[in-house]
């Protein structure tokens, strides 16, 4: 299908690996001209180095830490008239209830509730004078179903998502279109953390854990950072216009609900 955003720009946020990356992908395959973001310098070069091998688009990259002020102006001033934004950065620990402190709780709602809106705020003036532009933050299913022990990213989700769901709908006059996308199990190397130290805790392999964990869901295996990256283009795609502030889940029917 042809997505209809070939010449457009992007920027995304967190894409060296992982799920940003899966997205920065299919948007190079879609003919996108993107700014990549990641803190590591390293693997940011080198994802970038092999999308523009394969790919005929242009490619830009802003090493920084896109949860602080500065890191954020880098990457504005780097693209400053994204047609595409892609919000991610990494998620908060793992933990208990009892053990978030104010300081912790700042520190997640900073990076996966005011990062994301800030960029937004900042993209929106540029989108809405051209009269299109398509934001896809990269959010979690525990959105919908709470994971006890990732309480900080869930609580700091939940406050963009309901950010989301006014913004969306007080700018999709002006053709720019802001969704949610849900990740459930994913294999990069954040899931495969969380593998491990379940691996541990259980006294078993890596190996069974993770069988485990992909029999746990319906579809019999973890999810994929290409197949993830395919959703997130196509909600950035011409298709979406009428498709407004939703919460696209993509957990492979992990999450047991009707709707
Ligand atoms: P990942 O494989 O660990 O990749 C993370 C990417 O983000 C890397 O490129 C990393 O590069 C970059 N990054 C992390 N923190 C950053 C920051 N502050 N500024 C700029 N770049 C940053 O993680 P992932 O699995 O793709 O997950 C992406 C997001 O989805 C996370 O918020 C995660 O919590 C959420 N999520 C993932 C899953 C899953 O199954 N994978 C499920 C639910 C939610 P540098 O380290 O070099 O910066």
């Amino acid at each position: 299908m042809d997505l209809g955003i070939a010449g457009r720009k992007a920027i995304v946020c967190a894409a060296s690996k992982g799920l940003g990356r899966g997205v920065a992908e299919k948007l190079a395959a879609a003919g996108v001209h993107l700014t990549l973001n990641a803190r590591g310098a390293e693997a940011l070069e080198a994802t970038a180095a092999d999308l523009s091998e394969r790919y005929a688009v242009s490619i830009k990259t802003v090493a920084a830490d896109v949860t602080t002020e500065q890191g954020r102006a880098q990457l504005l001033e780097t693209e400053p008239a994204a047609d595409i934004l892609i919000n991610n950065a990494g998620g908060p620990p793992p933990g208990m209830w009892t053990d978030w402190s104010e300081e912790a709780w700042l520190k997640a709602v900073g990076a996966n509730m005011l990062t994301p809106i800030m960029l937004i705020k900042a993209v929106l003036p540029g989108m809405i004078e051209r009269g299109w532009g398509r934001v896809v933050n990269i959010t979690s299913s525990s959105v919908k179903a709470p994971i006890g022990n990732l309480g900080l990213s869930t609580g700091a989700r939940c406050g963009l998502t309901g950010y989301v769901a006014g913004t969306a709908r007080q700018v999709a006059k002006h053709g720019v279109v802001i969704n949610n996308l849900l990740p459930g199990m994913h294999e990069t190397d954040r899931l495969s953390g969380r593998i491990e130290s379940d691996a541990r805790n259980r006294g078993v392999s890596y190996e069974q854990a993770r069988a485990d964990l992909a029999a746990s869901i319906p579809t019999g295996h973890l999810g994929r950072a290409q197949d993830f990256g395919a959703v997130g283009a196509f909600l950035c795609s011409e298709h979406v216009g009428f498709m407004v502030g939703q919460n696209v889940l993509l957990d492979g029917g992990m999450i047991n609900a009707t709707f």
